[in-house]
């Protein structure tokens, strides 16, 4: 199949006679995307403190048993530990809420959300990108036909074309990420559980145990909203640069939000040119940082493509 870029240039070189680039907006994430992926991490997030309230309320007694002391009672801080079977007792119960979430169920759900976010990413991106360089290639209001009696790309083809790209290792690779940050949900809750279970009955817990659970579910389900945001911008940041590389396009322009939660190093790099090659070192490439907002604008070079 021809390349992608050889086939696009043909056109927008033919309207842009006299220019020697053409700049085009690179794909943004679609709000909505990142909505529906806060929505199904933030579902696995509940789903874990259904479970840990069950293991809470079946457990009550265990938890109110009160701790003994160490031996060596001369030791001014001497801990106080509880005892060996409750604690086990306790642990057990919290590895069976684990198991739920580590399960075959559990992995193809993680699989499935993963790959539904990666996938619709990627088709946001596709079509975002096609409607650009149909913008440029002025392909925009001529009606689709099948066939184009000039040999000319008509609509259609171009997006089959942008969609057909060679796109499987990047989205296989996000895809695998998602599904190793999914897996930690339920790892990070219950390990903290585990730890606040300990710590009440030690007497290191003042607030009590329920106030310190409520915390630990209020901070998982904030996580799962950094995550839906900072994986659906990494994931299309990463399909942009592929999509813009096959297309031939060698670099672009940084463009960054100009509010006060944009990074000083990131509004540096507002308006200047890099190279997909070699990512700015301080930042990487747009959108890679972490909860990056940063966009850019691709650069079609006639030069390059000439
Ligand atoms: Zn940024």
């Amino acid at each position: 199949m021809q390349r992608v870029g050889d086939i696009v240039k043909r056109q927008i070189m033919a309207r842009k006679k006299g220019k020697k680039q053409v700049l085009i907006d690179n794909p943004e994430v679609r709000k909505a995307r990142e909505m529906q992926y806060r929505r199904e991490l933030q579902a696995i997030t509940k789903a874990v403190s259904v479970e840990i309230d069950k293991f809470l309320a079946s457990h009550a007694d265990l938890l109110q048993s009160s701790p003994i002391q160490a031996a060596d009672a001369q030791v001014q801080d001497a801990y106080q530990y509880p005892p060996a079977n409750i604690m086990a007792a306790l642990s057990a119960g919290l590895k069976s809420i684990f198991g739920l979430f580590t399960g075959a169920p559990a992995k193809q759900k993680a699989e499935k959300t993963a790959k539904t976010m990666v996938e619709g990413v990627d088709r946001d991106n596709a079509d975002q990108m096609t409607e650009e360089l149909k913008k440029a290639s002025g392909t925009a209001k001529k009606p689709a036909l099948p066939v184009d009696p000039l040999g000319h790309l008509t609509q259609i083809d171009l997006a089959r074309i942008i969609r057909n790209e060679d796109l499987e290792a990047v989205l296989s690779i996000k895809t695998a990420e998602n599904v190793a940050l999914i897996k930690t949900i339920p790892a990070n809750m219950l390990a903290q559980v585990e730890s606040a279970v300990l710590r009440n009955m030690t007497g290191q817990l003042p607030g009590g145990l329920n106030a310190e659970i409520a915390r630990i579910n209020g901070g998982a389900m904030k996580r799962a909203k950094l995550i839906a945001r900072d994986q659906t911008q990494k994931t299309n940041a990463a399909i942009t640069q592929v999509r813009n590389q096959n297309l031939g396009i060698t670099e672009y322009v940084w463009l960054a939000h100009h509010d006060d939660r944009t990074r000083p190093s990131h509004r540096a790099n507002d308006g200047k040119t890099f190279s997909w090659d070699k990512p700015p070192k301080e930042t990487g490439h747009p959108g890679r940082d972490i909860n990056c907002r940063c966009g850019s604008k691709a650069i079609l070079n006639f030069d390059q493509w000439g």
